[in-house]
């Protein structure tokens, strides 16, 4: 859970019920305020549709006359006239056609690659935590898919919608006043093509949900199994993984064959009712014509409208399902940008000062990471002076990087304040303090790109010599200059990985770039061999000179170094002092010691308290939270 950062309600995952698909369409009309800025081009379409819309009806009529003065009038001048006003008619409605579909595309194009940058941002200012509970997959598909839904509505669906319904109404007032009798024989064929649309329509689209519902089971599995696949191998799991796997995909394949019918069932009914009309229109048209009620023109005029009405109608009877889709795909968007940004920047934001001390101070502090879930720190009181270090140490879930977290208000404080120079961080912008504060993870990450990019991430205007040296200080220079581009091979390409060591000494000069004052080193619990090992601490040493550290200890020497030890138990800070003292007077201390670093012992001249137990060097339950 987030810090209060997902109050009830506000989560999007709850599954999809009766009362909510009843409501859901209000997120399309949510999607007006970013339509209403495109309102001229939105006009421009609109006129456009209207003008397509009396070419299509003109159509008909047109042809009406071309007939009878083919057939009954006998007159050639006449039909080269009509027959040339026709080609020009289809022209003007290419014409409006382009420009309509061009003028929906724009404006859908620009709505939507708004809304997927207003929901990147919003999900990047979203606390950590919050990242920590989702899927990233399920948030890169409502970047991607759900945005795409509301695009292929807006740019498709609503015009058409338009469209259609203008020119299914237009077409049945001209039949009506045309020809009352053959109007009603059009008609018979509605009813029919409704109800089936209907009845058929909504069980293709069930089948559909499910359908989605298997694929994104099956996906996520795999994505899970992709993400672990040394667990996978290392327990030879890939035969009960492909069954699983399989299973979901057959369900989905399965319900995609009951889809095909309905399908099937659907577009068969459809074809059938409108060819039955068109039938019935000819076998009733043709009396009227031989009674010499009708022209053969007008005959073949109402057949036309009689097909145009039913292509509206199926059109419409679709749009439906796509309309519910995109209501869908709105309400998840809306719902993670309905999420609040629990971090609220000042409205008078105070400066920290250049250059800043690095004073901490952590006064009466009390966390919670959810309003429903228990108090994680209780009235943590602490102070760091300028280039002091103080290590943190404490049994797994103790708080500790709870408490390292707070500093650069990833989260913020239930009570108490934490303070930067005296400053209250909640004061200031979060650029400004995030900017003094480096960061080096436990398991530090590259992204995709080179690697001076992932080095420049410290600092975008670094030039290649800095970042050079940046490098050399942290020991990254040598293997870098070894891989086969040096400092623009791209990370993750042809198999070139970075091991452990070498990946945190990329962070350390990532962080020697960005040059804080305030240093949070949280240490890999997992032993590097020795060597990578030497090279990391000279590095971390280098870092550390002159700034103020906090450090979330796993390492003996970083223990024995420090300037104070901070013992957490469940929240509170249970002990403090420098390694001889705690010792002597911290029993919880002496047994975390103990249990962390026997081994480490054995190969250091470190004061050894008895050493009972022969755990490995980090065995301790640490558990990297990320
Ligand atoms: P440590 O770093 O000492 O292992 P943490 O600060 O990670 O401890 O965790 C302290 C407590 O807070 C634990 O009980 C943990 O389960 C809980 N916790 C940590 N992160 C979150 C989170 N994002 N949401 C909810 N609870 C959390």
């Amino acid at each position: 859970m987030t810090l209060s950062g997902s109050a009830p309600g506000s989560d999007d995952a709850e599954p999809e019920t009766r009362e909510t698909r009843d409501s859901r369409y209000r997120f399309l009309i949510r999607l007006w305020p970013r339509i209403r800025p495109h309102r001229p081009a939105l006009i421009g379409a609109i006129v456009l549709i209207i003008l397509g819309t009396i070419i299509g009806l003109a159509f008909p009529l047109i042809v009406r006359d071309l007939l009878d003065a083919a057939f009954e009038v006998g007159d050639r001048g006449m039909l080269n006239r009509i027959a040339l006003f026709l080609m020009g008619l289809f022209l003007l409605q290419a014409v409006v056609n382009f420009g309509q579909s061009y003028l929906a595309a724009a404006v859908s194009e620009r709505i939507v690659a708004r809304l997927r940058k207003d929901l990147f941002s919003h999900l990047m200012a979203q606390p950590p935590g919050f990242f920590a509970r989702r899927r990233v997959g399920e948030l890169s598909s409502r970047l991607a898919s759900d945005a795409g839904l509301i695009q292929s509505i807006l740019r498709f669906g609503i015009p058409e919608l338009v469209r259609q319904g203008l020119f299914l109404l237009g077409a049945l007032v001209l039949v009506t006043i045309a020809h009352p009798r053959l109007t009603l024989v059009t008609m018979i064929a509605i009813p029919p093509t409704v109800v089936a649309g209907w009845l058929l329509g909504r069980r293709v689209r069930r089948l559909s949900t499910g359908i989605q519902d298997r694929l994104a089971d099956a996906v996520s599995r795999a994505e899970q199994v992709f993400t672990q696949i040394t667990t996978v191998q290392s327990f030879t799991r890939e035969g009960w993984e492909e069954e699983r796997f399989s299973t979901d995909v057959n369900a989905t394949r399965d319900i995609g064959l009951h889809r095909a019918v309905a399908r099937a069932l659907l577009t068969g009914t459809v074809s059938f009712t409108a060819f039955g009309a068109i039938a019935l229109v000819l076998w009733e048209g043709g009396r009227l014509v031989l009674e010499g009620a009708l022209t053969p023109g007008t005959l073949v005029a109402f057949l036309l409208y009689a097909v145009l009405i039913a292509g509206a109608v199926t059109s419409l009877a679709g749009f439906w399902g796509n309309l519910q889709e995109a209501s869908g795909a709105a309400r998840r968007i809306f719902g993670l940008l309905d999420l609040k940004v629990e971090l609220q920047e000042p409205a008078e934001p105070r400066s920290l000062p250049t250059p800043l001390e690095g004073r901490v101070r952590y006064r009466d502090v009390q966390f919670r990471y959810g309003p429903d879930l228990p108090r994680v720190l209780h009235g943590i009181e602490l102070e760091i002076q300028p280039g002091e270090t103080v290590a943190l140490v404490g049994a797994s879930g103790a708080g500790k990087s709870t408490l390292a977290a707070l500093l650069p208000r990833f989260y913020d404080v239930e009570g108490g304040t934490v303070q930067v120079d005296g400053i209250d961080v909640r004061e200031v912008r979060l650029a400004d303090l995030r900017a003094r504060i480096g960061l080096v993870p436990q398991e530090p990450m590259l992204f995709a790109g080179t690697v001076r990019e992932n080095l420049r991430y410290g600092n975008p205007d670094a030039g290649d010599d800095e970042v050079e040296t940046a490098a050399r200080e942290a020991h990254a220079h040598e293997f870098i200059s070894r891989l086969p581009k040096g400092y623009d091979a791209v990370i993750g390409e042809r198999g070139i990985t970075l091991s452990a060591g070498q990946r945190q000494r990329m962070a350390i000069a990532r962080v020697m770039l960005k040059a804080p004052t305030i240093l949070i080193l949280d240490e890999a619990s997992s032993a590097l061999d020795a060597e990578s090992e030497r090279l990391v601490q000279d590095a971390l040493d280098r870092l550390m000179e002159g700034r103020t550290t906090l450090v979330i200890a796993h390492r003996l020497s970083t223990i024995l170094r420090a300037d104070r030890i901070l013992v957490l138990d469940q929240g509170e800070i249970a002990a403090r002092g420098r390694h001889r003292e705690l010792l002597e007077s911290s029993e919880l201390y002496a047994r975390l010691y103990r249990r962390q670093f026997d081994d480490a012992m054995a190969s250091s001249s470190a004061p050894t308290p008895d050493s009972g137990s022969s755990e490995p060097a980090v065995s301790v339950s640490e558990v990297s939270d990320g």
